[in-house]
Protein backbone atom coordinates (compact mmCIF):
# COMPACT_ATOMS: atom_id res chain seq x y z
CA UNK A 1 0.00 0.00 0.00
CA UNK A 2 1.04 3.19 -0.56
CA UNK A 3 1.66 5.12 2.59
CA UNK A 4 -0.41 8.59 2.48
CA UNK A 5 0.67 11.46 4.97
CA UNK A 6 -1.82 13.95 5.23
CA UNK A 7 -2.04 17.14 6.15
CA UNK A 8 -4.75 18.69 8.31
CA UNK A 9 -4.58 22.17 9.72
CA UNK A 10 -7.17 21.43 12.13
CA UNK A 11 -5.80 18.52 13.34
CA UNK A 12 -4.70 18.68 17.02
CA UNK A 13 -1.02 17.91 16.15
CA UNK A 14 -0.89 21.36 15.01
CA UNK A 15 -3.18 23.07 17.46
CA UNK A 16 -3.58 21.82 21.00
CA UNK A 17 -0.48 23.13 22.03
CA UNK A 18 -0.56 26.70 21.15
CA UNK A 19 -1.32 28.86 23.77
CA UNK A 20 0.38 26.74 26.39
CA UNK A 21 3.20 27.65 27.99
CA UNK A 22 6.15 26.63 25.79
CA UNK A 23 9.53 27.36 27.42
CA UNK A 24 12.62 28.03 25.47
CA UNK A 25 11.20 29.29 22.46
CA UNK A 26 13.11 31.80 20.43
CA UNK A 27 11.99 35.56 20.66
CA UNK A 28 11.53 35.49 16.40
CA UNK A 29 11.55 39.82 15.74
CA UNK A 30 9.45 39.35 12.84
CA UNK A 31 6.25 37.01 13.46
CA UNK A 32 5.23 37.21 9.97
CA UNK A 33 8.36 35.82 8.42
CA UNK A 34 8.24 32.58 11.30
CA UNK A 35 4.54 32.03 9.54
CA UNK A 36 6.11 32.26 5.94
CA UNK A 37 9.04 29.28 7.40
CA UNK A 38 6.07 27.64 8.59
CA UNK A 39 4.05 27.57 5.81
CA UNK A 40 6.76 26.39 3.56
CA UNK A 41 8.07 23.44 5.69
CA UNK A 42 3.86 22.55 6.10
CA UNK A 43 4.40 22.05 2.61
CA UNK A 44 7.59 20.07 2.29
CA UNK A 45 8.20 16.30 1.95
CA UNK A 46 8.70 14.64 5.07
CA UNK A 47 11.98 13.61 6.24
CA UNK A 48 10.96 10.34 7.63
CA UNK A 49 7.90 7.94 7.42
CA UNK A 50 5.58 6.87 9.73
CA UNK A 51 6.43 2.77 9.04
CA UNK A 52 10.04 3.69 9.79
CA UNK A 53 9.22 5.16 13.76
CA UNK A 54 6.72 2.26 14.20
CA UNK A 55 10.15 0.16 13.52
CA UNK A 56 11.62 1.89 15.79
CA UNK A 57 9.26 1.49 18.35
CA UNK A 58 9.33 -2.17 18.02
CA UNK A 59 13.33 -1.58 18.66
CA UNK A 60 12.87 0.12 21.80
CA UNK A 61 10.17 -2.03 23.05
CA UNK A 62 12.59 -4.69 22.93
CA UNK A 63 15.16 -2.70 24.90
CA UNK A 64 12.07 -1.98 27.62
CA UNK A 65 11.80 -5.51 27.77
CA UNK A 66 15.37 -5.87 28.35
CA UNK A 67 16.05 -8.01 25.36
CA UNK A 68 17.98 -4.65 23.26
CA UNK A 69 20.02 -1.74 24.26
CA UNK A 70 19.80 1.71 22.73
CA UNK A 71 23.19 3.26 21.28
CA UNK A 72 22.27 6.72 20.95
CA UNK A 73 24.88 10.18 19.82
CA UNK A 74 25.79 12.33 18.06
CA UNK A 75 26.49 16.30 18.28
CA UNK A 76 25.16 18.44 21.13
CA UNK A 77 24.37 20.45 17.69
CA UNK A 78 24.77 20.41 14.60
CA UNK A 79 26.31 23.12 12.33
CA UNK A 80 24.50 24.68 8.87
CA UNK A 81 27.92 26.03 7.67
CA UNK A 82 30.27 23.58 8.60
CA UNK A 83 28.03 20.37 8.22
CA UNK A 84 30.30 17.77 5.89
CA UNK A 85 29.87 14.19 4.62
CA UNK A 86 33.56 13.17 5.98
CA UNK A 87 32.30 13.99 9.82
CA UNK A 88 28.78 12.31 9.15
CA UNK A 89 30.30 9.05 7.49
CA UNK A 90 32.66 9.07 10.62
CA UNK A 91 30.09 9.57 13.74
CA UNK A 92 28.07 7.14 11.77
CA UNK A 93 31.05 4.53 11.40
CA UNK A 94 31.48 5.60 15.62
CA UNK A 95 28.15 4.24 16.60
CA UNK A 96 27.85 1.34 14.83
CA UNK A 97 31.85 0.53 16.28
CA UNK A 98 29.87 1.09 19.79
CA UNK A 99 27.35 -0.61 18.89
CA UNK A 100 29.44 -3.68 18.46
CA UNK A 101 31.50 -3.31 21.73
CA UNK A 102 28.32 -2.99 24.05
CA UNK A 103 26.12 -5.52 21.82
CA UNK A 104 28.90 -7.61 22.94
CA UNK A 105 29.18 -6.53 26.57
CA UNK A 106 25.52 -6.75 26.99
CA UNK A 107 25.17 -10.34 24.85
CA UNK A 108 21.85 -8.44 23.41
CA UNK A 109 21.16 -6.87 19.96
CA UNK A 110 21.60 -3.06 19.60
CA UNK A 111 19.51 -0.94 18.72
CA UNK A 112 21.60 2.36 17.15
CA UNK A 113 20.18 5.95 16.96
CA UNK A 114 22.05 9.10 15.93
CA UNK A 115 21.86 12.30 17.10
CA UNK A 116 21.58 13.96 13.68
CA UNK A 117 19.63 15.42 10.72
CA UNK A 118 17.48 18.10 13.29
CA UNK A 119 19.83 18.82 16.49
CA UNK A 120 19.78 22.15 15.32
CA UNK A 121 17.83 23.53 18.61
CA UNK A 122 19.76 24.54 21.80
CA UNK A 123 17.71 25.31 25.23
CA UNK A 124 19.75 27.79 26.87
CA UNK A 125 19.58 28.69 30.76
CA UNK A 126 19.78 32.47 29.83
CA UNK A 127 18.15 34.16 26.79
CA UNK A 128 21.39 37.06 26.83
CA UNK A 129 24.70 36.48 26.60
CA UNK A 130 26.73 39.19 27.97
CA UNK A 131 31.02 39.91 26.59
CA UNK A 132 32.47 43.00 27.44
CA UNK A 133 29.79 45.03 28.60
CA UNK A 134 27.86 43.58 25.11
CA UNK A 135 24.28 42.28 25.99
CA UNK A 136 22.84 40.09 23.01
CA UNK A 137 20.78 37.04 22.30
CA UNK A 138 22.00 33.99 23.42
CA UNK A 139 22.91 31.36 20.56
CA UNK A 140 20.05 28.80 20.28
CA UNK A 141 21.14 26.73 17.53
CA UNK A 142 21.73 27.12 13.95
CA UNK A 143 18.13 26.38 13.49
CA UNK A 144 17.17 29.96 14.78
CA UNK A 145 20.76 32.05 14.91
CA UNK A 146 24.18 31.95 14.59
CA UNK A 147 27.08 31.30 16.88
CA UNK A 148 29.08 34.47 15.88
CA UNK A 149 29.00 37.24 18.75
CA UNK A 150 27.31 39.82 16.76
CA UNK A 151 24.21 41.21 16.43
CA UNK A 152 23.17 40.44 13.14
CA UNK A 153 24.50 36.92 13.88
CA UNK A 154 22.14 36.50 17.06
CA UNK A 155 19.05 37.98 15.60
CA UNK A 156 16.67 34.96 15.38
CA UNK A 157 15.85 34.23 11.55
CA UNK A 158 13.28 31.77 10.64
CA UNK A 159 14.72 31.22 7.39
CA UNK A 160 17.19 29.65 9.10
CA UNK A 161 14.51 26.87 9.93
CA UNK A 162 14.05 25.91 6.24
CA UNK A 163 17.71 25.65 5.95
CA UNK A 164 17.87 23.13 8.52
CA UNK A 165 15.36 20.88 7.37
CA UNK A 166 16.47 21.14 3.78
CA UNK A 167 20.45 20.31 5.54
CA UNK A 168 18.86 17.40 7.85
CA UNK A 169 17.26 15.69 4.68
CA UNK A 170 20.67 16.17 2.97
CA UNK A 171 22.31 14.23 6.10
CA UNK A 172 19.80 11.67 5.82
CA UNK A 173 20.10 11.08 2.39
CA UNK A 174 23.91 10.32 2.83
CA UNK A 175 23.44 8.10 6.19
CA UNK A 176 20.69 6.16 4.19
CA UNK A 177 23.62 5.59 1.35
CA UNK A 178 26.32 4.98 4.07
CA UNK A 179 23.67 2.65 5.47
CA UNK A 180 23.44 0.49 2.18
CA UNK A 181 26.82 0.54 1.34
CA UNK A 182 29.96 -1.26 1.87
CA UNK A 183 31.03 0.73 5.21
CA UNK A 184 28.29 -0.58 7.80
CA UNK A 185 29.45 -4.31 6.78
CA UNK A 186 30.19 -6.00 10.25
CA UNK A 187 34.02 -6.82 8.44
CA UNK A 188 34.21 -2.69 7.93
CA UNK A 189 33.83 -2.63 11.61
CA UNK A 190 35.55 -4.78 13.20
CA UNK A 191 38.68 -3.27 10.75
CA UNK A 192 37.90 -0.04 12.52
CA UNK A 193 37.58 -1.75 15.79
CA UNK A 194 41.12 -3.58 15.68
CA UNK A 195 42.95 -0.10 14.72
CA UNK A 196 41.46 0.85 17.63
CA UNK A 197 42.91 -1.34 19.74
CA UNK A 198 46.15 -1.42 18.42
CA UNK A 199 46.84 2.16 18.50
CA UNK A 200 45.51 2.83 21.79
CA UNK A 201 47.54 3.48 25.10
CA UNK A 202 45.97 0.37 26.36
CA UNK A 203 46.16 -1.68 23.82
CA UNK A 204 47.20 -4.96 25.91
CA UNK A 205 43.82 -4.85 28.02
CA UNK A 206 41.87 -4.30 24.85
CA UNK A 207 43.28 -6.64 23.06
CA UNK A 208 41.21 -9.78 24.66
CA UNK A 209 37.88 -7.99 24.03
CA UNK A 210 38.80 -6.89 20.82
CA UNK A 211 39.72 -10.76 19.81
CA UNK A 212 36.36 -12.03 21.31
CA UNK A 213 34.31 -9.46 19.50
CA UNK A 214 36.28 -10.50 16.38
CA UNK A 215 35.66 -14.23 17.23
CA UNK A 216 31.78 -13.41 17.26
CA UNK A 217 31.49 -11.72 13.55
CA UNK A 218 31.18 -8.20 15.36
CA UNK A 219 28.43 -8.86 17.36
CA UNK A 220 25.97 -6.54 14.95
CA UNK A 221 23.21 -8.53 12.55
CA UNK A 222 22.75 -10.76 15.25
CA UNK A 223 19.51 -10.70 17.54
CA UNK A 224 16.76 -12.80 16.55
CA UNK A 225 17.19 -11.57 12.50
CA UNK A 226 16.06 -7.94 13.50
CA UNK A 227 18.94 -5.96 13.32
CA UNK A 228 20.42 -5.05 10.31
CA UNK A 229 23.83 -3.86 10.24
CA UNK A 230 24.17 -0.12 8.81
CA UNK A 231 20.51 0.23 10.64
CA UNK A 232 20.61 3.99 11.91
CA UNK A 233 17.82 5.75 12.75
CA UNK A 234 17.73 9.48 13.21
CA UNK A 235 16.67 11.86 16.44
CA UNK A 236 16.72 14.91 17.77
CA UNK A 237 15.99 17.04 20.78
CA UNK A 238 12.23 18.31 19.80
CA UNK A 239 12.32 21.78 20.99
CA UNK A 240 11.06 23.87 18.44
CA UNK A 241 7.22 23.58 18.30
CA UNK A 242 6.26 25.57 15.10
CA UNK A 243 9.02 23.76 13.10
CA UNK A 244 7.82 20.26 14.69
CA UNK A 245 4.16 20.96 14.47
CA UNK A 246 4.73 22.11 10.79
CA UNK A 247 6.57 18.94 9.52
CA UNK A 248 3.82 17.04 11.37
CA UNK A 249 1.64 14.76 8.82
CA UNK A 250 -1.57 12.47 9.69
CA UNK A 251 -0.64 8.92 8.41
CA UNK A 252 -3.86 8.59 6.29
CA UNK A 253 -3.87 4.13 6.84
CA UNK A 254 -4.53 4.45 10.78
CA UNK A 255 -5.49 8.52 11.69
CA UNK A 256 -2.13 8.46 13.72
CA UNK A 257 -0.04 11.83 13.67
CA UNK A 258 3.70 11.81 13.01
CA UNK A 259 6.35 14.04 13.81
CA UNK A 260 8.34 13.43 10.11
CA UNK A 261 11.41 15.43 11.10
CA UNK A 262 12.78 12.48 12.69
CA UNK A 263 12.46 9.06 13.86
CA UNK A 264 12.56 9.61 17.46
CA UNK A 265 12.21 13.07 19.52
CA UNK A 266 13.44 13.76 22.77
CA UNK A 267 11.78 16.13 25.16
CA UNK A 268 14.73 18.11 27.03
CA UNK A 269 14.99 18.50 30.86
CA UNK A 270 14.55 22.41 30.70
CA UNK A 271 10.71 21.74 28.23
CA UNK A 272 9.20 18.74 30.36
CA UNK A 273 6.43 20.21 32.40
CA UNK A 274 3.73 18.93 32.62
CA UNK A 275 1.47 21.52 32.05
CA UNK A 276 3.35 22.45 28.86
CA UNK A 277 3.65 22.79 24.80
CA UNK A 278 5.91 19.94 24.75
CA UNK A 279 3.94 17.52 26.41
CA UNK A 280 1.35 18.41 24.98
CA UNK A 281 2.26 18.47 21.08
CA UNK A 282 4.24 14.97 22.05
CA UNK A 283 1.13 13.14 23.30
CA UNK A 284 -0.46 13.83 20.14
CA UNK A 285 2.52 11.84 17.96
CA UNK A 286 3.03 8.21 17.14
CA UNK A 287 6.60 8.46 17.18
CA UNK A 288 8.74 6.90 20.01
CA UNK A 289 9.49 9.80 22.17
CA UNK A 290 11.94 10.06 24.90
CA UNK A 291 12.24 12.41 28.12
CA UNK A 292 15.54 13.73 29.76
CA UNK A 293 15.33 13.13 33.36
CA UNK A 294 17.57 15.17 35.38
CA UNK A 295 18.43 15.16 39.29
CA UNK A 296 15.62 17.33 40.49
CA UNK A 297 13.02 15.01 39.17
CA UNK A 298 10.28 14.08 41.62
CA UNK A 299 8.46 10.46 41.60
CA UNK A 300 5.58 12.30 41.07
CA UNK A 301 6.60 14.13 37.99
CA UNK A 302 8.13 10.84 36.26
CA UNK A 303 4.52 8.52 36.88
CA UNK A 304 2.65 12.39 35.65
CA UNK A 305 5.08 11.93 32.15
CA UNK A 306 4.52 8.48 31.54
CA UNK A 307 0.82 8.62 31.72
CA UNK A 308 0.63 12.03 29.61
CA UNK A 309 3.20 10.37 26.89
CA UNK A 310 2.56 6.74 27.30
CA UNK A 311 -1.03 6.40 28.72
CA UNK A 312 -1.90 2.94 26.77
CA UNK A 313 1.54 1.74 27.88
CA UNK A 314 2.11 0.90 23.87
CA UNK A 315 5.70 -0.82 23.76
CA UNK A 316 8.58 1.29 23.15
CA UNK A 317 6.85 4.36 23.05
CA UNK A 318 8.19 6.40 25.71
CA UNK A 319 12.04 5.97 26.88
CA UNK A 320 13.67 7.97 30.05
CA UNK A 321 16.84 9.30 29.83
CA UNK A 322 18.56 9.45 33.13
CA UNK A 323 21.35 12.61 33.01
CA UNK A 324 21.94 12.88 36.73
CA UNK A 325 25.54 13.26 37.59
CA UNK A 326 28.22 11.09 38.42
CA UNK A 327 27.87 12.37 42.01
CA UNK A 328 23.91 11.96 42.13
CA UNK A 329 22.73 9.26 40.31
CA UNK A 330 23.09 6.20 43.12
CA UNK A 331 21.89 8.65 45.07
CA UNK A 332 18.52 9.88 43.26
CA UNK A 333 17.98 7.40 41.08
CA UNK A 334 16.61 3.95 42.54
CA UNK A 335 13.71 5.52 44.06
CA UNK A 336 12.58 6.54 40.51
CA UNK A 337 13.14 3.06 38.75
CA UNK A 338 12.13 1.31 41.94
CA UNK A 339 8.57 3.16 41.54
CA UNK A 340 8.48 3.02 38.31
CA UNK A 341 9.26 -0.89 37.72
CA UNK A 342 6.94 -0.92 40.66
CA UNK A 343 3.70 0.21 38.41
CA UNK A 344 4.87 -2.27 35.87
CA UNK A 345 5.07 0.90 33.33
CA UNK A 346 6.59 -0.46 29.89
CA UNK A 347 9.41 2.54 29.73
CA UNK A 348 13.13 1.73 28.58
CA UNK A 349 15.64 3.54 30.91
CA UNK A 350 18.75 4.66 29.31
CA UNK A 351 21.89 6.33 30.76
CA UNK A 352 22.72 10.10 29.32
CA UNK A 353 26.38 10.58 31.32
CA UNK A 354 27.16 13.87 29.65
CA UNK A 355 24.63 16.51 30.56
CA UNK A 356 24.87 15.90 34.63
CA UNK A 357 28.88 16.15 34.27
CA UNK A 358 29.78 19.32 32.37
CA UNK A 359 32.60 21.62 34.28
CA UNK A 360 34.76 24.34 33.55
CA UNK A 361 38.25 24.09 32.38
CA UNK A 362 40.78 26.65 33.13
CA UNK A 363 40.54 27.65 30.34
CA UNK A 364 36.92 28.50 30.51
CA UNK A 365 36.16 26.27 27.80
CA UNK A 366 32.86 23.76 28.82
CA UNK A 367 33.83 20.42 29.35
CA UNK A 368 33.46 17.06 30.42
CA UNK A 369 36.10 14.56 32.12
CA UNK A 370 36.30 11.52 30.80
CA UNK A 371 36.47 9.73 34.46
CA UNK A 372 32.93 11.02 35.41
CA UNK A 373 31.68 9.67 32.65
CA UNK A 374 32.56 6.53 33.04
CA UNK A 375 31.61 6.31 36.85
CA UNK A 376 28.00 7.62 36.14
CA UNK A 377 27.69 5.07 33.84
CA UNK A 378 29.33 2.64 36.00
CA UNK A 379 26.35 4.11 38.68
CA UNK A 380 23.64 3.67 36.41
CA UNK A 381 24.30 0.27 35.37
CA UNK A 382 24.97 -0.48 39.67
CA UNK A 383 21.72 0.99 40.43
CA UNK A 384 19.55 -0.36 37.08
CA UNK A 385 20.87 -3.82 38.54
CA UNK A 386 20.21 -3.11 41.77
CA UNK A 387 16.86 -3.12 41.74
CA UNK A 388 16.22 -5.84 39.15
CA UNK A 389 15.72 -3.30 36.30
CA UNK A 390 17.46 -3.68 32.81
CA UNK A 391 19.87 -0.89 32.00
CA UNK A 392 18.86 0.08 28.41
CA UNK A 393 21.22 2.20 26.52
CA UNK A 394 23.82 4.80 26.67
CA UNK A 395 23.03 8.30 24.92
CA UNK A 396 26.15 10.28 24.57
CA UNK A 397 27.24 13.50 22.92
CA UNK A 398 30.04 12.29 20.45
CA UNK A 399 31.87 12.67 17.26
CA UNK A 400 34.04 10.47 15.15
CA UNK A 401 36.22 13.37 14.54
CA UNK A 402 39.23 14.03 16.35
CA UNK A 403 38.39 16.99 18.66
CA UNK A 404 39.89 17.78 22.05
CA UNK A 405 36.47 19.25 23.90
CA UNK A 406 36.32 16.67 27.01
CA UNK A 407 39.37 15.51 29.15
CA UNK A 408 40.59 12.10 30.20
CA UNK A 409 40.38 8.79 27.68
CA UNK A 410 42.49 6.79 25.54
CA UNK A 411 43.72 9.45 23.72
CA UNK A 412 44.94 11.26 26.85
CA UNK A 413 43.11 14.94 26.01
CA UNK A 414 44.28 17.22 28.88
CA UNK A 415 43.04 20.59 29.65
CA UNK A 416 45.90 22.21 27.83
CA UNK A 417 44.86 20.72 25.01
CA UNK A 418 40.98 21.87 24.83
CA UNK A 419 41.74 25.16 22.33
CA UNK A 420 43.49 23.17 19.95
CA UNK A 421 40.67 21.73 17.97
CA UNK A 422 37.48 22.85 20.46
CA UNK A 423 35.03 22.64 17.55
CA UNK A 424 31.46 22.41 19.67
CA UNK A 425 29.05 24.99 18.78
CA UNK A 426 27.47 23.96 22.49
CA UNK A 427 28.52 21.19 24.67
CA UNK A 428 31.75 19.21 24.60
CA UNK A 429 31.88 15.84 23.08
CA UNK A 430 33.71 12.91 23.39
CA UNK A 431 36.02 11.92 20.16
CA UNK A 432 36.19 8.82 18.33
CA UNK A 433 39.21 7.69 20.70
CA UNK A 434 37.41 8.58 23.76
CA UNK A 435 34.07 7.11 22.68
CA UNK A 436 35.08 3.31 21.98
CA UNK A 437 37.16 3.80 25.02
CA UNK A 438 34.73 4.59 27.24
CA UNK A 439 32.69 0.96 25.86
CA UNK A 440 35.97 -0.91 26.71
CA UNK A 441 36.03 0.66 30.26
CA UNK A 442 32.73 0.04 31.16
CA UNK A 443 32.97 -3.60 30.09
CA UNK A 444 36.57 -4.03 32.01
CA UNK A 445 34.81 -2.17 35.21
CA UNK A 446 31.50 -4.41 34.63
CA UNK A 447 33.51 -7.15 34.45
CA UNK A 448 32.84 -9.05 30.83
CA UNK A 449 34.54 -11.56 30.97
CA UNK A 450 36.26 -12.54 27.64
CA UNK A 451 34.57 -15.64 26.08
CA UNK A 452 31.69 -15.21 28.34
CA UNK A 453 29.63 -13.38 26.05
CA UNK A 454 28.18 -10.81 27.95
CA UNK A 455 27.57 -11.19 31.57
CA UNK A 456 26.06 -8.34 32.46
CA UNK A 457 22.17 -9.03 32.28
C1 LIG B 1 21.14 18.06 25.16
O1 LIG B 1 20.84 16.86 25.02
O2 LIG B 1 21.96 18.64 24.43
C2 LIG B 1 20.54 18.80 26.30
C3 LIG B 1 20.39 20.11 26.28
O3 LIG B 1 20.21 17.99 27.32
P1 LIG B 1 19.33 18.22 28.64
O4 LIG B 1 17.95 18.56 28.17
O5 LIG B 1 19.40 16.87 29.30
O6 LIG B 1 19.98 19.30 29.43
MN1 LIG C 1 24.17 19.06 24.96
Amino acid sequence: MIPLLELSAAHPVHTAWRGLPADQQPAWPDPAALDAAAATLSRSLPLVMPRECDTLKSRLAAVARGEAFLVQGGDCAEALDTVNATSISRTADTLQQLASVFGYMMSLPVVTVARMAGQYAKPRSRDTETRDGVELPAYRGDAVNGHPFTAADRAPDPHRLVRAYHTSAATLNLVRAYGAGEQSRPEHVLTALRQFTVASRACERHEALTEEIERVGGFTGTGDGWHTPGELFMSHEGLLLDYESALARVDAATGRAYATSGHLLWIGERTRRLDGAHVEFFSRIGNPVAVKIGPNTGVDDVLALIERLSPDGEPGRLTLVARMGAGKVREVLPDLVEKVTAEGLPVAWVCDPMHGNTVSAPSGHKTRRFDDVVDELVGFFEVLRGVGAHPGGVHLELTGDDVTECVGGGAGVDYSDLPRRYRSLCDPRLNRDQSLALAFRLAELLAVAPGAGGALR
